[in-house]
């Protein structure tokens, strides 16, 4: 049988133009032009799709999204004018499958549209025949059970009704002797859809002595307008004390809307109810599979990831956040046509298919369009927020076989996007697939390195400059990686911070640092040595810092002076007012503090002074700079100056050559690290070293 559609339009122009564009689809259509005439025609026959214009004569047809033919909710197209979004919005979250904007071209668009529409109808039918096969067993224990709470008639085995509970009256609204002397299966307020049925099931039971069957029917409300009633009816002719059927009926009309409510949550976003990414994918797999077919019909596929969500999130509140999320869905609508598809993926992820477009330039195009409507900023209760987004952009190829594939490449590219500075589109490639990659092998790597501690801890000689002895060293994380070897920290700390690691391996230093310590006091005496290690920012802010780091010197029975923490300037600018706090309780405790990679940043050394510090370490970068310009220096000697006479020591990184080293001499720094001073070394190597030393 063809789908039925019903078609709800007072403008003759519009439905036959309809009407032309439906002439290829194998679909029924009946118009009509009256909302009146609409409510007739859906309670005598049977429909499959209701497209309706939004503002009728004689009222607004949301109304039809509440009028339900078989078990499953009618799906609702609805057609409004330019500037109703909201109202369309509105319209959607009530349980709308879908509007369009009405224009001569939307309007051809809706065969399309319709053909999916059906398509979903028999997704979501699949879907609920399961689970309406357990809810009618349930409903039926459930009805009997509750048999007194509900209205309740007793029929003889002809259909006439013998007795009707008083609330034959609350739940529909006439009067008790109405109903008596009357036959059931005829009732005039049985829609005249059901009656039929109603009596064939009615006559069944009649012949099964102490059966019972449940069914749904709609009845017409004493006050107008049609009720959904659950019947329970069981036989007990047969038993002397009642020689009837008892029929238990309920109202159940607020379960049928939620059943509507529901088909449309199954398959869309509560929040701005645009479609989720259970419709989503099952568009993108109609576009792939048609793809497939017809060399001439593309896709493409936005990947939209907004850029500034969280902080509106975290300092307006949620309430603000899910506004914004709204007003940027009805914004990216905006930007689309009636075919495309335009779904939201979950926080502040959304997903638009183009459908149908001739070049990837279109797409382009689209996504530039977003760009520019994303730029103006939003208000929210009185904020003036401004938005922006990153976008990955595929254009469907054949190869493509399953959704999942063309969201992973679209999800990479908005990546790519991201990274180059965000509020900008990036046009997937296939090589971006493979950096992808191997950043995704280079994270699982991290991950297990973490569990099975790969990490090893090279040792950097720290020099005085005057006399030449070895007063400590700088632990610098390694890598021991099983394939490509050591690895040093620019291959993988990055990485490993941005996905969390940072603390872990952080830790995992520190441990290893102390053993070594403890190690090297004890076999070699190395009492005076002192070992510095770098703390990343993160790590520096986590509460357990202090305790923890107590613990592993306890353990290891190190006193706190053989640990030197070296954080960088710009660590302790982001944290300035808590920064001080901690560093405090740290220096009392005796552990000293060493600003890392000094005038990097030029942040003023008389602010960096008012914390508590112990030492600075001269940026290498600086170094370099001293034999190219006079001023620097100039700018080195001040710096070295005013630290001495706060009693700060000052440490020259990077010292690569004879000249540096005579410079930052002259210019009164005492320490010096470098590779002219000394490499890295492993731990075996910075043993002979030291056993060397000390002798
Ligand atoms: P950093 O703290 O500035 O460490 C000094 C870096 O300069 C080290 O690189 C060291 O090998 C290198 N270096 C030392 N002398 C010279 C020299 O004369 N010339 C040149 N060109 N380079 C020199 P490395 O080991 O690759 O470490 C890089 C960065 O990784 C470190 O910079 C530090 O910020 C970070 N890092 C290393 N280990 C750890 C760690 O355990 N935890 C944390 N959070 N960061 C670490
Ligand atoms: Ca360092
Ligand atoms: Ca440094």
């Amino acid at each position: 049988m063809k789908p039925h559609i019903l078609l709800v339009e007072d403008n003759p122009d519009h439905v036959a133009l309809i009407q032309r564009a439906f002439e290829q689809s194998a679909v029924q259509i009946t118009a009509t032009s009256s909302l009146h005439e609409a409510r007739q025609l859906l309670a005598t026959q049977s429909f499959d799709l209701i497209i309706c214009d939004l503002y009728m004569p004689d009222g607004r047809s949301d109304e039809l999204l509440t009028i339900t033919d078989t078990d499953v909710p009618l799906p609702v197209v609805l057609m409004t004018g330019h500037g109703d979004e909201q109202t369309a919005v509105a319209a959607l979250k009530a349980g709308a499958l879908d509007y369009v904007v009405k224009t001569p071209a939307t309007l051809l668009e809706l065969p399309r549209i319709a053909e999916r529409a059906l398509r979903e109808r028999r997704l979501f039918i699949e879907r609920q025949q399961a689970l309406q096969a357990l809810q009618r067993s349930e409903r039926l224990f459930r009805a009997m059970i509750e048999r007194s709470s509900d209205a309740v008639l007793i029929v003889d085995r002809h259909g006439f009704v013998r007795y009707a509970s008083p609330s034959t009256r609350h739940l529909l609204g006439y009067q008790v002797e109405g109903f008596l002397s009357q036959p059931v299966a005829s009732f005039p307020f049985i829609h005249p859809a059901d009656r039929e049925r109603v009596k064939n099931i009615f006559f069944d039971l009649v012949q099964r002595s102490g059966a019972s069957t449940i069914t749904e029917f709609r009845a017409l409300h004493a006050g107008g307008g049609w009720r959904w009633i659950e019947a329970t009816a069981s036989n007990w002719l047969d038993d002397p004390a009642v020689e009837g059927v008892i029929v238990n009926y309920r109202d159940v009309t607020e379960r049928k809307l939620m059943e509507l409510r529901l088909q449309h949550g199954i398959l869309h976003d509560a929040l701005t109810g645009l479609p989720n990414r259970l419709l989503l994918s099952d568009r993108l797999d109609q576009a792939i599979k048609r793809s497939q077919r017809h060399p001439n019909y593309h896709f493409a596929v936005l990947f939209l990831d907004l850029d500034h969500f969280k902080f509106i999130n975290d300092s307006f509140g949620h309430p603000v956040g899910d506004r914004f999320l709204v007003a940027v869905a009805t914004r990216l609508y905006r930007c689309l046509r009636a075919i495309d598809t335009c779904a939201r993926l979950g926080g502040d992820e959304f997903v638009v298919l183009l459908d149908d477009i001739a070049s990837v330039e279109q797409a382009v195009s689209v996504a530039e369009r977003i760009l520019q409507q994303l730029d103006r900023p939003v208000e929210v209760d009185g904020h003036l927020l401004h938005s922006s987004a990153s976008i990955g952009i595929v254009f469907g190829s054949p190869e493509y076989s399953e959704p999942a594939e063309v969201l992973r490449d679209a999800d990479i590219a908005m990546y790519r996007a991201k990274a180059a500075g965000k509020s900008r589109y990036v046009v997937f490639q296939p090589v971006m697939r493979e950096a992808a990659q191997a950043r995704l092998g280079l994270e699982n790597d991290l991950r297990r390195a973490v569990t099975l501690r790969e990490f090893v801890v090279y040792y950097q000689p720290i020099v005085n400059i005057h006399s030449g002895t070895l007063i400590g060293f700088e632990a610098l994380v390694r890598w021991q990686h099983p394939v490509r070897g050591l690895l040093t920290p620019a291959a993988f700390l990055d990485v490993a911070e941005e996905i969390g690691l940072g603390d872990a391996i952080g830790w995992q230093v520190m441990e290893l640092v102390c053993r070594q310590l403890a190690e090297w006091r004890q076999t070699l005496l190395a009492n005076d040595l002192s070992i510095h290690v770098n703390l990343s920012a993160r790590q520096f802010m986590l509460p357990d810092l202090y305790s923890r780091l107590v613990q592993l010197l306890e353990q290891y029975h190190l006193p706190p002076r053989s640990i030197k923490l070296e954080l960088t300037e710009s660590t302790l600018m982001e944290y300035n007012q808590e920064a001080a706090a901690v560093l405090a309780s740290l220096r009392n405790y005796g552990i000293q503090i060493v600003i890392d990679d000094f005038g990097v940043g030029y942040s003023s050394l008389s602010y960096l002074i008012k914390l508590p510090i112990d030492q600075i370490k001269i940026d290498r970068n600086f170094i370099i700079q001293l034999n190219q310009d006079r001023h620097s220096e100039a700018i080195v000697s001040a710096i070295i100056n005013l630290a001495r006479g706060l009693h700060l020591a000052v440490v020259a990184e990077g010292l690569e050559t004879a000249e540096q080293l005579e410079r930052m001499r002259v210019a009164g720094c005492d320490y010096g690290q470098g590779y002219l001073l000394g490499y890295p070394l492993s731990a075996e190597e910075a043993s002979r070293l030291l056993q060397q030393v000390l002798q």
